[in-house]
């Protein structure tokens, strides 16, 4: 074969890879700060093909919850500012980038507070992935902490499948991780404290790496008070900060980010 050919033949096969294994970086729940500062976030749910179909990451506000929406939702509505919109429901956003949401087969969630796991219900037949003390946090009728007022249990009346992780089984960086069954290669980062079993979620892009702190840091944010930060977050901020200066090659969010971070990284190859 000419080598022309062969390398034309390569980098198509590498593109068609490239949107094959893309990341659409989706804002699923818009949720401003009404008082004292007027911070504006987005919440970063994640869509992307991988070797086991189309594959979410946290879910933010379901369908339902904007025809009839929980306590803790109208709570949110209250406190917060947010244009409440089902154009950010997940299913909305992914047959807007032209998939069918029917076609979600698994839903990743880094933790189970009522923000990243209300549009369980609109993917009924996909197979749920948690960290197995988080499920444990989600079902067990216990409140051990303030933060699992945040648990709805109707959330998963329709009895999904759910898929629990518990052991590690590998580094990364220097992160304890549990590899997740899915190409492109990814992990569960356990990162306990904001709640019971939250974890991150490191994901290999064609570039490198991109690493889904979730809400175990606010690591762009530097108005918000380090001990805040703590109490809400749990104890990972610091951590997360220095790793992100140690490794810049590394693309880092966490679940709340302003508006441009979606803008920026609408897709990620
Ligand atoms: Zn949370």
């Amino acid at each position: 074969m000419p080598l022309r050919i062969f390398l034309s033949l390569f980098i198509l096969v590498h593109l068609w890879l490239n949107i094959l294994m893309a990341i659409h970086l989706l804002n699923c729940f818009t949720c401003n700060a009404r008082w004292p500062s007027n911070l504006k976030t987005g919440m970063v749910c994640l869509l992307m093909e991988t070797d086991q179909g189309l594959t979410l990451v946290d879910t933010g506000l379901g369908l339902e919850e904007y025809i009839k929406p929980t306590w803790m939702t109208r709570l949110f509505r209250s406190i917060t500012i947010m244009p409440f919109s089902p154009a950010e429901a997940a299913f909305n956003q992914a047959k807007k980038l032209g998939y069918n949401p029917n076609d979600v087969k698994h839903i990743i969630l880094t933790h189970m507070h009522f923000d990243h796991c209300s549009g369980l219900p609109d993917f009924p037949h996909a197979r749920v992935h948690v960290h197995k003390r988080e499920y444990e946090a989600f079902t067990d009728n216990k409140i051990l902490h303030w933060d699992e007022y945040a648990y709805i249990p109707r959330y998963i009346a329709h009895q999904p499948k759910f898929v629990l992780y518990e052991n590690i089984t590998d580094k990364w960086y220097d992160f304890d991780a549990i590899r997740l069954p899915f190409e492109p290669e990814m992990y569960f980062i356990p990162l306990f404290g904001h709640s019971r079993g939250h974890c991150g979620l490191a994901i290999k892009t064609s570039t490198g790496w991109f690493f889904h702190a979730a809400d175990a840091g606010a690591v762009y944010n530097n108005e918000t008070p380090e001990w805040l930060i703590k109490f809400v977050l749990g104890p990972h901020d610091p951590l997360l900060r220095a790793f992100m200066h140690a490794h810049p090659e590394v693309l880092i969010s966490n679940s709340h980010m302003v508006p441009e971070f979606f803008t920026q990284h609408s897709t990620i190859a």
